[in-house]
């Protein structure tokens, strides 16, 4: 249990559980020291003489609900005796019809009668805090409940079985007696406490490397088919952008022009490749113009340059390399870029060897002729080492999660090119701390409040 942070729950919280809307039934939550007692004074059970306060854990009753003497609705009642609920404390639910006024009308009975309005995520929070489940599984409960699919279902289910949470445990006590072996070194150099060998830390630590690299790829892998890579076509004016953005996307969406210079704005448009999904932009020609509307388009390119997360970068194979094809390869250099040498139709003017070797991928195809699309299929998949999704493997959900593995996973990799380079053993414990604490951190086990309100306050009131 989190002890220190649960130490000052004392309240009763309610909520309405269910959508806001008009429904066959609305579901009120009630968790908290007083929840029976609460419900005892708004719930006359008509199905059993057992009145409210003695009924036992996992057992329900029908009856009626009450504003004191005033009937309100017929409903269900059913009851968690703690620590066996949801929030680890006494929780009452209660099943009424489900229009907004009636549910609204309960939910203010209960408020009188001492309970307060939860906040968003407040039941799971207090799961996570009397030490029912782990900060990822609170999150994985957020994830279930917006999956969307069957990737994302897979994974919210996984994650709230807890694989990840003992993957990550094991991790953090391998590095915790690696830690505590390296300290007792530093510590008793002269006893009999076996020395921890060079070997013997690097293979403990790539091991480790391995297995969090691995997590983060599923979700990487599994984040690309599931929500799509933000793509953009770069290329001087008149290479075929245009020409391969509509051969992409099946349509006649950018206007194809003779003239230079006509595809002006960005068009975005999700295109699905195979398995994958493209955010495609489609930006005006790179080149330096005199015209200001034109220009303003190529520094959003620019700008969409930098940040995308696949650059499919054009060339025309009937030309040779102009200062703006140079200018576009230096832009490309170091990051995930896909050379698209079009026109392969037309007479090879191109310096073809220059761009393969500026760029890890180069295909070369006539998007005119509407051939290429399989190649570039199974180049943009090369280049974004696309594996099939490992089903088996622990995994995350959400951006705070893979933040927190990241942070973990740079500073074992400081702590590798430390020893290498022959490093104090002082310097690489206070790394290797730093790699433990981001796994903490992970599972809510080491945190601070700001980041526990900050996880809960994306999940819906009443859950
Ligand atoms: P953008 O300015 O880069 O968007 O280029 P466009 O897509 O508008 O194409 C410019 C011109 O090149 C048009 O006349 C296209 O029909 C032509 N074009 C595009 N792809 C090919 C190709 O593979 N072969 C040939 N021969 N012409 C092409």
């Amino acid at each position: 249990m989190n002890a220190s942070l649960s130490a000052g729950i004392t309240d009763t919280i309610a909520a309405v559980a269910t959508p806001r809307a008009a429904g066959g039934i609305s579901v009120i939550r009630i968790s908290g020291n007083d929840a029976v007692k609460i419900a005892s004074e708004i719930f006359s059970p008509v199905s059993s003489d057992i009145p409210v306060v003695e009924m036992g854990g996992y057992t329900c009753a029908y009856g009626r609900i009450f504003d004191d003497d005033i009937y309100i609705d017929d409903g269900v009642l059913t009851i968690f005796k703690a620590p066996k609920s949801y929030t680890g404390e006494n929780t009452v639910e209660i099943s009424c019809h489900g229009g907004i006024f009636i549910t609204d009308r309960v939910l203010e009975v209960i408020i009188s009668k001492g309970a307060r309005i939860a906040s968003a995520g407040e039941f799971t929070k207090r799961s996570f805090l009397n030490g029912k489940m782990s900060l990822t599984q609170a999150e994985a409960v957020m994830a279930l409940i917006n999956s969307e699919g069957r990737e994302s279902h897979r994974a919210a289910v996984s994650l709230r079985e807890g694989a990840l949470f003992k993957k990550i445990s094991k991790i953090s006590d391998e590095l915790l007696n690696l830690l505590g072996k390296l300290a007792a070194w530093i510590d008793y150099p002269e006893d009999d406490i076996p020395a921890v060998s060079e070997k013997e830390i690097l293979k403990t630590l790539t091991n480790v490397i391995n297995e969090l690299k691995r997590i983060i790829n599923n979700y990487d892998n599994g984040k690309i088919l599931r929500e799509g890579i933000d793509t953009v076509i770069v290329g001087k004016p008149n290479v075929g952008k245009s020409t391969l953005m509509n051969l992409l996307s099946g349509s006649e969406r950018s206007i194809v022009t003779e003239k230079a210079g006509t595809t002006r704005d960005i068009i975005e448009e999700p295109v699905r490749l195979g398995d994958i999904i493209l955010r495609l932009s489609d930006t005006a020609g790179i080149r330096e113009t005199e015209d200001s509307i034109e220009n303003e388009g190529v520094n959003r390119a620019y700008k969409k340059l930098e940040s995308a997360g696949l650059i499919l970068a054009v060339f025309d194979n009937s030309e040779p390399l102009s200062d703006e094809d140079y200018n576009i390869i230096k832009k490309c250099r170091d990051k995930r870029a896909l050379a698209v040498i079009n026109k392969s139709d037309k007479d090879t003017l191109l310096d073809q060897e220059n761009i393969i070797e500026n760029f890890r991928e180069t295909i070369i195809i006539s998007a005119g002729k509407g051939d290429g699309i399989t190649k570039i299929e199974k180049s943009i998949k090369k280049l974004l080492e696309l594996k099939n999704i490992d089903a088996k493997s622990e995994t995350i959900v959400n951006e705070r999660q893979r933040a927190c593995i990241k942070k973990s996973l740079d500073s074992l990799k400081n702590a590798v090119e430390a020893i290498k380079s022959g490093t104090t053993l002082d310097a690489v414990i206070i790394i290797l701390d730093e790699a433990e604490n981001a796994l903490l951190e992970l599972t809510g086990e080491h945190t601070t409040e700001a980041v526990i309100d900050e996880v809960f306050s994306h999940f819906c009131v009443g859950k």
